[in-house]
């Protein structure tokens, strides 16, 4: 049975992961930076907890890190730990680049030091490109990043770049667009849109504030994005890859379907606040995940209007 540690386990795409791997007859740890105060409700909402060995790992602690991989020995790690929100990362730089720059070299130095045999797929984001205008971005983009969470995500890719070259460590970096789920926390734009949609269709009287709805972002469907991570680590070679749907909408179109999903006009519930714009952001995100599909067989199934159809009748649903 081949074994798999995910870091970061508790979040939306680790109980994906975890899901997809059980699937596969892996054996699956899973990390969080407590395991005994975490709520793992992700894991139990997907009813995957009872068959996941949790434990507690701190990836800026190199000695955290190195018990975990020598107790669990896994032959594959999926680092999916990090301060994972780009607005936060304006207030907590310091804890988002540590948590991802040092967090990735840590991992790699003791699956190097433990003699460099498991593969490592790490959490790249397409934060780093900055504004790809209408330039759709590929693995030869050039990194332009635009916030603290970018530059730190842009660091943790040229290290494993770096150890894959001068080591030979199977490590590849998934540049993976935006992607969503009813696992999204509401801190995050597209679930916080959602939910206030169905609350206000549920007759709640509250309105939307949102910061600037004309940014373009490509959205996909967070359950088989993790198929993407998985099967770069069982390609022959390691490789960094684009993983996106191909297709660019504006947030403004997000929130229109989101409210007409429910029954309602967006533009009766949404203002606009300018105090929720961010010191930096990205106009425009484009992708091309062309290399995914020829060298992993990989495609994006579901794009943006049926992933905000498929999150609202999640949360309807209560499910
Ligand atoms: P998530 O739901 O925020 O989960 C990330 C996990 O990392 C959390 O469950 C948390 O686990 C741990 N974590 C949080 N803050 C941390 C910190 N300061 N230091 C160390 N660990 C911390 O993220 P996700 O959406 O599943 O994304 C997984 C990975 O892909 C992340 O690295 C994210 O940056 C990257 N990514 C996501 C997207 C996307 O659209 N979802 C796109 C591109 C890249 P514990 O609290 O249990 O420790």
């Amino acid at each position: 049975m081949k074994k798999a540690l995910i870091c970061g386990i508790s979040g939306q795409d680790g109980a994906y992961l975890a899901s997809l791997l059980l699937r596969k007859g892996y054996g699956v740890c899973g990390t969080s930076r407590d395991a005994q105060m975490s709520s793992f409700r992700n894991l139990l909402r997907l009813g995957i907890q009872d068959q996941i060995k949790l434990e507690s790992m701190i990836l800026t602690d190199f000695r955290s890190v190195l018990q975990i991989l020598t107790k669990f020995q896994p032959d594959e790690v999926y680092n999916l730990a990090a301060q994972s929100s780009v607005g936060l990362s304006f207030d907590q730089p310091v804890e988002t680049l540590e948590s991802i720059a040092t967090g990735t070299l840590n991992l790699l130095e003791v699956i190097r030091f433990l003699g460099g045999k498991i593969r490592l797929y790490s959490a790249g984001s397409s934060e780093c490109f900055g504004n790809t205008g209408e330039l759709a971005a590929d693995e030869e983009t050039p990194f332009r990043p635009r916030s603290p969470y970018a530059v730190a995500k842009a660091t943790a890719f040229w290290e494993v770049a770096n150890y894959r070259e001068a080591y030979g460590l199977f490590a590849c970096s998934g540049i993976l667009f935006n992607h969503e789920s009813p696992l999204r926390p509401e801190r995050f734009v597209t679930q916080k849109i959602v939910g206030a949609a169905c609350r206000i269709a549920a007759g709640s009287p509250e309105k939307l504030y949102l910061g600037n709805i004309s940014v373009q972002r490509d959205w996909g469907w967070a359950p088989e994005y993790v198929e993407a991570m998985y099967l770069m680590l069982q390609h022959q070679e390691p490789d960094d890859y684009v993983i996106a749907t191909g297709e660019t909408y504006a947030l403004g179109d997000f929130v229109a379907i989101a409210f007409d999903c429910v029954g309602l006009n967006w533009q009766e519930h949404v203002e606009i606040d300018q105090s929720l714009l961010r010191p930096t952001d990205i106009a425009f995100g484009r992708a091309n995940p062309g290399k995914a599909k020829s060298k992993l067989g990989w495609e994006a199934q579901y794009k943006m209007p049926q992933v905000v159809r498929m999150m609202a009748n999640a949360r309807q649903a209560g499910t």
